[in-house]
């Protein structure tokens, strides 16, 4: 169904969700009646901020919804879904707003304004309640088990829903999928991504499945990324070194970078030990061990993907980051280290000419990578940062406190 269609006729539509994410990512709704969403427009929806508490306690705050009306869509007749900024009472900007923080980070990078447009590749696998994959094929199956024929459905409800496909395909693992989104503006793709995880659910959850979007859900498998594409302007000379600063600039920021990008206790057991994706901050042409893949795509255009995301990150603060980045790199003309196209485990760290960056091993160091790097961190809102550093301390505080089955097996009997 197309936008306009939809907005021409929103009352029409029994109801409307309001869609947000917190801090942590999760995706959030309220619903109001189609009838309502003409005032919702105009005077906002008032809603208790503790529904936003990320992982942490909870905000007394009451805070605002305003519909961005431009992401209104809908696939079926009976739900619209939309799209939301958060404000306070007072109608400020709310500081822990994922999609007002990237909004920002637009609006006051040179990159985002000068025509950025940014693509992705979103990996999920689908288990039983008993968590078995689906299926046991592999990359580019063929098959038409359970798995595939929801993966077309899937495809075409996104697409009902104005997400520009450009491919879909089982992955790796057994039971594991990716969707390709199409290169739009950074918010329409943070948007996209927020979107398409829940479709992706809700479509697997009405067939007794589960999509994950763990990083890595299962031992001795391939994790799950969410890799970024900055589709960039490769005509001349300029635009060349424009480029390798960009990625010079994500590379120099790649440990601080994971604390947006690998958000979980469970992402860094993706990194450094899932199949394809990265340890080092390294960049490369084809190597998928690398961090950054630079590689030529449509037309006079270049596309620098960013693989260190998995996809249980929060596409708006990922996407900031990435912006934040690139924008260092092109202010300080960063220099670009050599490409590497092997592993750094695979060749070994002594034989590599200038050793590139570890990045962090745990949740923990990614904070401390994320607190120490200033430059980074100066481009976002301050409360921003204190709080989500402080969210994803809580986090390792809650792990570190549990005792897990692999330490039982390893250490019950053994004294
Ligand atoms: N599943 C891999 C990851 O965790 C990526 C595989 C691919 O290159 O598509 O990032
Ligand atoms: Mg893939
Ligand atoms: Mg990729």
């Amino acid at each position: 169904m197309s936008l306009s269609r939809v907005a021409g006729n929103v009352g029409d539509f029994a109801w409307v969700r309001l869609i947000f994410t917190d801090l942590a990512g999760a995706t959030r709704a309220v619903q109001i009646p189609g009838d309502a969403f003409e005032k919702a427009l105009r005077d906002g929806v008032r809603v208790d901020g503790s529904a936003l508490e990320g992982r942490n306690r909870l905000i007394e705050t009451d805070l605002v919804l305003r519909p961005d009306p431009t992401t209104l869509c809908a696939s079926s007749a009976r739900v619209a879904r939309v799209v939301c900024d958060i404000f306070d009472y007072e109608g400020n900007p709310w500081p822990l707003d994922p999609r007002q923080t990237l909004r920002q980070m637009v609006e006051s990078t040179s990159v985002a304004s000068s025509g950025w447009t940014g693509a992705a590749e979103l990996e999920w696998y689908l288990v039983r309640s008993d968590l078995m994959p689906v299926d046991s094929e592999g990359y580019f199956s063929y098959a038409r088990g359970q798995g595939e024929q929801l993966l077309e459905r899937t495809a075409a409800e996104l697409q009902g829903l104005n997400v520009s496909l450009t491919g879909a395909h089982h992955e790796a693992g057994p039971g594991q999928y990716e969707v390709n989104v199409a290169a739009s503006t950074p918010m329409a793709l943070a948007d996209t991504l927020m979107n398409a995880r829940t479709v992706i659910a809700d479509m697997a959850h009405a067939e007794g499945l589960i999509a994950t979007f763990m990083a890595r859900p299962l031992n001795d498998l391939p994790g799950s990324g969410m890799h970024i594409h900055q589709v960039l302007r490769n005509a001349n000379d300029d635009d060349m070194e424009r480029i390798e600063r960009i990625v010079a600039g994500i590379l120099h920021h790649g440990p601080a970078l994971c604390a947006f990008s690998a958000p979980t206790i469970n992402s860094y057991r993706r990194l450094h030990r899932g199949a394809e994706a990265p340890s080092y901050a390294t960049w490369a042409h084809s190597s998928r061990a690398a961090l950054v893949r630079v590689s030529p795509t449509d037309g006079d255009a270049i596309s620098v993907e960013y693989r260190g995301s998995d996809s249980s990150a929060n596409p708006y603060l990922v996407i900031a980051a990435l912006l934040a980045a690139a924008e260092i790199g092109l202010a300080d003309e960063l220099k670009l280290p050599a490409p590497l196209e092997e592993s750094v485990e695979g060749v070994g760290l002594a034989q590599v000419e200038t050793a590139p960056t570890q990045l962090p091993r745990s949740l923990e160091q990614a904070i401390t990578q994320l607190l120490g790097d200033e430059e980074l961190i100066d481009c976002f809102d301050d409360r921003l940062i204190g709080r989500y550093a402080e969210d994803l301390m809580a986090e390792v505080e809650a792990s570190q406190g549990y005792v897990s089955e692999w330490e039982r097996q390893r250490y019950l009997q053994n004294f």
